[in-house]
């Protein structure tokens, strides 16, 4: 790589990832161009009501399942009146603010969709590649040679659609979540949703304002949490603390997980709903949604257990010999990963594993000029992940820290695929899944943005308590490391002030 001229970085997707990518090459003085397929930033977040292959937008009426001051960029909290979760057009608003902020919007060419890379010429000396784009506006397709490659597409894109028997004589809809807006067309049907994952229980609970019967199938069932914790505070603001976690690793007989599970069942009784699944809380994704119990008491959704198979006008669930009656089908049973614009052999994905060192880069590769940016299903926010990825992407072009020899690193993929496998039960929804602290500082270990907990202890015990026994939010992260932010710390000493000025949306007076 010539380290004379500026670093030519191509980012693939104008998503949130996309705007971190672009915001953290910028940081280090990197040339970035971002091509995003659709005429709009923000990546699936943007609700649109159009139905495209390969363009995913989250429903209407979604609501994000991480808490803003966990789901900030690590230097930008979100405005301090957006309520606690914010409804997606409140997200968009936050992107808009955060790429106006950092001026992130003039680098992204919108409708250019790239279809193809490959490893330059020069690959061995320089580790550059070269990527296809194609003007969506007249279809035509340019290469152009880049020093460093970050692939920000998402993963929720390609749907996955299990082999159900019977699906193809039944004569009702079939819809993917993909593909699922609104509750606009199931109103009076009977509906059955596929799946017990967040978009599986948002569909129920949405359609099933307007449906005459809602049934949703699980296989598992699932761990249900609630946004609202104690006294009406944000989950996550409550459960993501290093003390947890502390407890959680040196937990070898899970009481911890037992007590959570404690409240989970004192919020509602998972067995007695048909939702307890046969796991521990976190040894799978969970589900987080708030009205499901009330829509289960309330008779409005109907929990079943997995489809045996369909027929015509209906469906027969697994020990049941009757057929029910239903009208339309919704499969939330996730999506396929892919990267159509890959060569061969660059990445392999398996049920179980993925083949990129800490889910970023390809072990195999003699650069670390490829990188995977939010390529992970944390139980956490996905935001500050894309970011702190970006952000050892772009210290790695730099040459300021360096990446282990390919052994070490098929070593470091075979351990965390052991650890994952351990932790979490065998499915196609756990391949990319990580818990959100271990992996924010595994992933800021690698550029010096882990803080450093026991010289705080000494220089600055207030901070320290906070970041210990509060909640462990992305701004931990600007404390050190390169580009600190020097409102880290009082963000972090402030976060539940900003958390308490979200409910102040009244004013209270005198009684008249
Ligand atoms: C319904 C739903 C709800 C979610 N809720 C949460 C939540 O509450 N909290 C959370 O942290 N995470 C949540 N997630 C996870 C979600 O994936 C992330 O929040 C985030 O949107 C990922 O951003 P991204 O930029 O990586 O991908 P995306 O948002 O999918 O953006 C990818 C962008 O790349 C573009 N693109 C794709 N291919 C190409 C190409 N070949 N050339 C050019 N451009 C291309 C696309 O057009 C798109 O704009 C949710 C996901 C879903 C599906």
């Amino acid at each position: 790589m010539d380290t004379e001229e500026k670093m030519k970085i191509c980012v693939i997707g104008g998503g949130s990832s996309g705007l971190a990518a672009i915001k953290c090459c910028l940081e280090e003085d990197l040339d970035v161009v971002c091509y995003e397929k659709s005429d709009y930033f923000g990546g699936l977040w943007k609700y649109h009501s159009d139905d495209a292959d390969g363009k995913p937008s989250v429903m209407k009426s979604t609501v994000i399942n991480t808490s803003k001051e966990m789901s900030a960029f690590s230097d930008f909290p979100p405005p301090e009146k957006f309520a606690n979760f914010m409804h997606n057009s409140s997200m968009m608003e936050y992107f808009r603010l955060y790429a106006e902020r950092f001026d992130l919007l003039k680098y992204i060419r919108y409708k250019h969709e790239v279809v193809h890379i490959e490893m330059a010429e020069d690959y061995e000396r320089t580790g550059r590649w070269i990527v296809t784009v194609k003007n969506l506006n007249d279809n035509i397709e340019v290469s152009n040679i880049f020093d460093g490659v970050m692939v920000c597409v998402g993963h929720h894109v390609y749907p996955y659609i299990p082999k159900f028997e019977g699906l193809d004589v039944f004569g009702g809809t079939v819809t993917h979540t993909h593909s699922l807006k609104t509750a606009e067309g199931f109103e009076d049907k009977t509906v059955l949703v596929i799946g017990i994952g967040n978009s599986a229980v948002d569909a129920a609970v949405e359609i099933s304002k307007v449906s005459k019967k809602l049934y949703l199938s699980t296989r598992r069932g699932s761990w249900i949490f609630p946004r609202l914790g104690p006294n009406g505070t944000p989950y996550d603001i409550i459960l993501q603390k290093r003390i947890f976690e502390t407890v959680r690793y040196y937990d070898p007989i899970h009481i911890s997980e037992t007590v959570l599970q404690f409240f989970l069942n004192f919020k509602f009784n998972h067995d007695r709903f048909g939702l307890r699944p046969p796991h521990r809380v976190l040894s799978a994704h969970f589900t987080i949604n708030d009205a499901l119990p009330n829509h289960i008491l309330s008779g409005i959704v109907t929990v079943k257990q997995n489809v045996q198979k369909f027929t015509e006008n209906g469906v027969i669930f697994e020990n049941e010999d009757e057929a029910t009656e239903i009208d339309a089908v919704v499969l939330a049973t996730g999506y396929d990963i892919k990267f159509p614009f890959l060569p061969d052999g660059i990445l392999q994905i398996s049920e179980t594993n993925v083949n990129l060192y800490k889910l970023v880069f390809p072990y195999q590769l003699q650069h670390p000029s490829l990188a995977f940016i939010g390529l992970t299903q944390p139980l956490g926010a996905m935001f500050p992940i894309s970011e702190a990825q970006s952000r050892w992407f772009s210290q790695l072009m730099k040459r300021n820290v360096k990446l282990p020899p390919p052994a070490d690193m098929k070593k470091e993929i075979q351990r965390r695929m052991d650890a994952k496998n351990k932790q979490f039960v065998p499915s196609l929804r756990h391949t990319v899944e990580v818990i959100w602290i271990p992996y924010m500082d595994e992933v800021c270990s690698e550029f010096g943005a882990k803080p450093n907990f026991w010289k705080m202890a000494f220089n600055d015990p207030r901070l320290f308590i906070s970041c210990m026994f509060g909640p462990c939010t992305p701004y931990q992260y600007r404390l050190q490391g390169p580009h600190p932010w020097e409102g880290a710390r009082n963000a972090i000493l402030s976060t539940w002030e900003r958390v308490e000025k979200a409910f102040k949306t009244f004013k209270r007076g005198q009684a008249t």
